[in-house]
């Protein structure tokens, strides 16, 4: 078992716990399905365990490693034309830089891939979510907990914002769970992969994800007052007259202004949002204008 260069010692402020296990890894990399035709983006690659799966089936990979250590030996074990090798911190890249340096560009979609280290694992899914027209597919392994606010169902305390922003954005599937003795060091929390295949909400979700993005965000504000009192709190910082478009918008979004934000499916906030992005002729629930 190779574990970075000699003498390498894991540094827990990168969340660096390696996936050992043989079986796992074979397992991840078939469900993978890695294609000649494709470009991959590995979000923090560590010792290589599944860059050296993956890199052989595959057009080209970028992958992007923060500590310098690793980033050396996976460069002498990986670089080619095909396979390069960024040594920085995943986020201080901006996206779109990044994927096309990764083979993005109109038509052909990237795919990222990543064993992501647990305290930025949210905001990588939340940064490349919305990008369809750049990223296919995020493969990724997340502590096991946010794998479970992303598919939670509605009516449960696990369903909030990440959930309702990877449904619209995504189809997301299971694809195994992972034991901590699967990892050196072992890490205290149990993991899952999970697949996100993006596609376009289409709408005014579609047409402005980060708009969506953060309307959901504020949707879910206070959980325990109700979807009016919610979204009375939105419209009022846009000095609205709040209460009452609040109480149209929910009812031409087919929406119980009574019940919690946890209880609206991801379609009902598409479609809340849909209301509220219609310009002021088309409002359903503006009054019918004076003859
Ligand atoms: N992919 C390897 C595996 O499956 O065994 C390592 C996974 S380990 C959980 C997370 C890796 O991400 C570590 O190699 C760590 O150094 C790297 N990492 C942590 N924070 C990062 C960041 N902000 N940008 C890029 N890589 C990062």
């Amino acid at each position: 078992m190779r574990l970075g260069p000699a003498g390498f010692k894991p540094k827990r402020r990168w969340g660096q716990n390696f996936l050992i296990d043989p079986g796992a890894l074979s397992a991840i990399a078939a469900a993978f399905r890695p294609s000649p035709g494709d470009h991959v983006l590995e979000i923090g690659p560590g010792d290589g365990a599944l860059t050296r799966r993956i890199a052989p089936r595959v057009e080209s990979l970028l992958a992007v490693e923060v500590d310098p250590e690793l980033a050396a030996t996976l460069r002498e074990e990986f670089e080619t034309a095909r396979v390069r090798i960024l040594e920085g911190d995943v986020l201080s890249f901006e996206p779109e830089r990044l994927l096309a340096d990764a083979g993005a560009g109109p038509g052909h979609p990237v795919r990222i891939l990543g064993n992501l280290p647990y305290n930025i694992a949210t905001v990588i899914i939340l940064r490349y979510l919305t990008r369809h027209d750049l990223v296919r597919d995020l493969m990724v392994m997340v502590q096991r907990e946010v794998a479970e606010r992303i598919l939670a169902p509605t009516h449960t305390k696990e369903f909030g914002s990440l959930t309702v922003l990877c449904r619209s954005f995504a189809k997301v599937e299971r694809i195994r769970r992972l034991r901590p003795g699967s990892f050196r060091p072992r890490p205290r929390v149990e993991s899952e992969v999970i697949r996100l295949a993006l596609h376009d909400p289409g709408g005014a979700a579609g047409a402005d994800p980060d708009g969506y993005a953060r309307f959901v965000h504020e949707c879910f504000g206070q959980r325990r007052k109700t979807f009016l009192n919610n979204l009375a709190r939105v419209l009022a910082s846009e000095g609205d007259d709040a209460h009452e478009r609040a109480r149209s918008l929910l009812a031409a979004a087919a929406i119980d202004p009574g019940g919690r934000p946890e209880e609206v499916p991801p379609e009902g906030f598409e479609r809340l949002y849909a209301r509220l992005k219609s310009p002021p002729e088309k409002r359903i629930d503006s009054p019918p204008s004076p003859v």
